[in-house]
């Protein structure tokens, strides 16, 4: 096992070891989250992280279309 933290997968901050929540999808996907905010957002709301300013990946100016 790794001590360094893993990366939320919605807003891509770091999640300390012992904290956040882990999520086993039916695929067998492993997703972390920092909080039970970011899970919800990601499982729930189906929101793109891109789109949100208070996460990491949130692209400036909004996401280009080709
Ligand atoms: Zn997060």
């Amino acid at each position: 096992m790794s001590l360094l933290a893993k990366p939320c997968n919605f807003c891509d901050r770091p999640v300390p070891k012992g904290s956040g929540t882990m999520f086993a999808k039916n695929d067998g996907t492993v997703l972390w989250f920092c909080s039970s905010k970011c899970k919800k957002n990601a499982l729930v709301l189906k929101r793109d992280p891109r789109k949100l300013k208070w996460t990491k990946k949130y692209v400036k100016g909004g996401i280009r279309k080709k």
